[in-house]
């Protein structure tokens, strides 16, 4: 899982299970995303990797509080001091005082699906069975772009869950999806721009909704928190997801 440079400072992390993304300002580095416990030491491998330091990290910022984008977040905080920033709305998920998200039951139900076995398998390996959550989240100031490394523009993009953000980079084009607009998962049958099988989303209608606003952002690069990365319009990969959408996936 070798960082690629995307654009100036903008470096994408693909790993099998889950990504995540650097931006870099001098030595300073703004992590977004985190992903699963069992990647801690892969988070901090791809911050050497780009020639950086993880003393260096000024903030951890996340998508969403599923374990698989924030499972290094935790340790970030109380190894480097790094604040880990989330959305207003995704406060309470992140300490856990609500939850959406895939229960067991979930994962059982569709176990007999191409895909979700073997996964489910490297999910427990990565410790994504954890009862994992942020102690003491800040909730980033919105809106408006962010003063650390990269200056992300966060955009609320809910429906995954409640306060699921991505970031724009309005300078280089690129957007930062997370899981509200993803090229491909283990559990999916397909590959190209798309949701989650439906059984991830919180509020499949509102995911849905969140694409219309994916799509007005302008950008080229899409940078997703599975699978990866998207290079063309990222409207037109928003609306290739929403021609995509069926009930029964
Ligand atoms: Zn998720
Ligand atoms: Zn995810």
């Amino acid at each position: 899982m070798k960082p690629v440079e995307i654009a100036d400072g903008v470096f994408f992390v693909h790993s099998e299970m889950v990504n995540w993304v650097l931006l870099t300002n001098g030595d300073a580095v703004t992590v977004i995303d985190t992903g699963y416990p069992g990647q801690r030491g892969d988070v901090e491998d791809s911050i050497r990797a780009i020639g950086r330091d993880p003393q260096g990290i000024e903030a951890a910022l996340i998508t969403h509080a599923h374990v698989d984008h924030i499972g290094s977040a935790q340790y970030l905080a109380d190894t480097y001091g790094a604040p880990v920033l989330v959305h207003p709305n995704e406060v309470a998920h992140a300490r856990r005082e609500c939850h959406e998200v895939a229960t067991p039951g979930d994962v059982l139900s569709n176990i007999w699906r191409p895909g979700v076995l073997p996964w489910a398998i490297k999910l427990i390996r990565l410790g994504g069975t954890a009862k994992y959550g942020i102690d003491s989240p800040t909730p980033m100031p919105v809106p408006g772009a962010l003063t650390c490394p990269g200056a992300p523009v966060p955009v609320l993009a809910p429906g995954h869950t409640s306060g699921h953000t991505i970031y724009h980079l309005p300078d280089c084009g690129v957007v930062i999806s997370g899981d509200a607009l993803i090229t491909g998962h283990p559990t999916s049958p397909v590959s190209g721009p798309q949701l989650l099988p439906q059984w991830f989303d919180h509020d499949r209608g509102a995911a849905a909704e969140s694409l219309r606003i994916i799509g007005e952002l302008a950008a080229d690069i899409l940078l997703p928190g599975h699978w990866p990365i998207h290079h063309g319009s990222v409207a037109e990969a928003a609306a290739t997801a929403r021609e995509r959408l069926a009930p029964t996936r």
